[in-house]
């Protein structure tokens, strides 16, 4: 096996909307046009059920990844959720893999439960009119009926990989007709831990295959994983003006502990947007979660001690909109394919420029516009100049009216002329002042734009 990795480097092109990619051969120049699926020789069938899903053009990532997948090739490729990579690895199998055989002949290994559903659900669309089968299977529920849609014959297996084992160590799954493996968030799959399950499962995985791998994150280990697992693989990367970040309007507000609730709930009060906001511990959620619900937000909490069947819950619910507000830690909303986000609020600052990225990929997505708010501690401010290099994009002072609000149970017996009470015994919140003097600016009126200019960020911001 030769020890060796290519790069293909996307971009996005301005012209008509036309999506150009350089695809460089350790940085060879070669230029493609590519207009739209047909281009990339996908077959009608699967095209077909690409329009149905809505989708009218590739995604920077299906442009680099789906021609070099469809040769056969080994790759790996850094795309974060909401990039459109289930789309790229599900049209490559589609492609690759003949429906109706007796033995799965494509194992998708994927951390959580939740995408597992997810993927699941991506590819029976894809397949609409292929005729491929596909069954998702995780850990935290009988394995048994597992194991029947297993023996009845699937063309996909979508699992997780302790499940995996499981199975395995029952002879209940085949994987000596795998052809393509995809490692799908392997980062994740790494950071929880699986990294003995992947080799385990994957040395039990015919030599003669293709190997897929996506990560959001490229770090040594996941590089490690990617050579030792791979054949000469293709390196896709996207490039840094994701595609995540160009709908999604960021600000700041800079406020000290006491402030940050009533910041957050000021959010929330503006245009009652479907709202994700990110904490930094479980603890946190919970806490966080038991207040917005004693101030009557609908709102629900996921993070890893919570029990899969109510996350699923919970997310469902966020989905429909029963619930307007999902709090949750970084590990539990990584992944989640939820459209329609109006807005991500980072009530915990990320701990890296490249969390930051992760987690306000979730709004601004399939073409409609999002808002990101980020409150930061006084002393964690230097952050705000740390992402705007990652990202490239300016983050704006919110100028905001935060509106101070009495402790929920407090509420209950005070009467509007005594206002808020929180004052007499816990310090008095305070707020970074907006750049014309005072600190009572307003928040855009609509998350859908109204006031969303923002302008620079102020001097204090600096
Ligand atoms: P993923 O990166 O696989 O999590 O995909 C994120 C979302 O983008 C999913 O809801 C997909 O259905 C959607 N998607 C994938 N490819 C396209 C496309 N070419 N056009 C529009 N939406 C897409």
């Amino acid at each position: 096996m030769r020890k060796h990795i290519n790069t293909v480097i996307t971009t996005k092109g301005r012209k008509q909307n036309r999506l150009f990619f350089y695809s460089s051969f350790l940085f060879s120049q070669r230029v493609n046009i590519v207009t739209g699926f047909a281009d990339l020789q996908i077959s009608q069938e699967i095209i077909s059920a690409m329009n149905d899903m809505g989708w009218e053009e590739p995604t920077p990532v299906q442009i680099a990844a789906i021609p070099t997948g469809l040769k056969g090739e080994d790759m790996f490729a850094q795309a974060q959720t909401g990039t459109g990579k289930t789309g790229t690895y599900g049209t490559i199998i589609l492609h690759r893999v003949r429906p109706g055989m007796r033995a799965p002949s494509a194992l998708v290994l994927i951390p959580t439960r939740e995408l597992a559903n997810q993927v699941h659900e991506e590819l029976s669309k894809l397949s609409r009119f292929t005729g491929h089968t596909c069954v998702p299977i995780y850990g935290g529920v009988g394995i048994g009926p597992q194991a029947d849609k297993l023996r009845k014959g699937v063309d996909i297996v979508v699992v997780t990989p302790g499940r995996a084992k499981d199975l395995m160590n029952r002879n209940d799954l085949d994987l000596s007709k795998i052809s393509i493996v995809v490692l799908d968030e392997a980062d994740r799959m790494l950071d929880m831990g699986f990294a003995r399950d992947l080799n385990f499962i994957l040395s039990k995985v015919p030599k003669k295959r293709q190997t897929l791998l996506f990560s959001a994150t490229m770090s040594p280990e996941i590089k490690q994983l990617a050579l030792r697992q791979m054949d000469r693989p293709q390196e896709i990367l996207v490039s840094r003006d994701e595609p995540v970040l160009d709908l999604t309007k960021q600000y700041y507000i800079v406020a000290n502990r006491e402030a940050k609730r009533d910041a957050l709930c000021t959010i929330l009060d503006a245009d009652k947007p479907k709202a994700i906001v990110f904490c930094h511990t479980k603890r946190r959620v919970d806490q966080l979660t038991k207040k917005l619900l004693a101030y009557d937000y609908t709102a629900g909490a996921i993070h890893g001690d919570i029990a899969q069947n109510k996350r699923e819950r919970v997310i469902r619910s966020f989905k429909d909109g029963s619930i307007k507000v999902l709090v949750a830690t970084d590990v539990a909303a990584r992944g989640l394919d939820i459209d329609a986000v109006d807005c991500v609020v980072n009530f915990d600052a990320p701990d890296e420029p490249d969390t930051y990225v992760h987690r306000i990929g979730r709004t601004g997505r399939a073409g409609k516009e999002g808002m990101a708010v980020s409150i930061f501690l006084p002393e964690e401010r230097q952050m705000i100049r740390e992402i705007e290099h990652r990202t490239g994009k300016p983050i704006d002072l919110l100028d905001i009216e935060i509106v101070p609000r009495p402790e929920p149970a407090i509420r209950k017996v005070s009467t509007p002329q005594n206002g808020p009470s929180r004052g007499a015994s816990g310090p008095r919140p305070r707020f970074e002042k907006s750049g014309n003097g005072g600190n009572r600016a307003r928040l855009p009126r609509s998350l859908s734009g109204a006031r969303m200019d923002g302008g620079r960020p102020r001097s204090k911001a600096q």
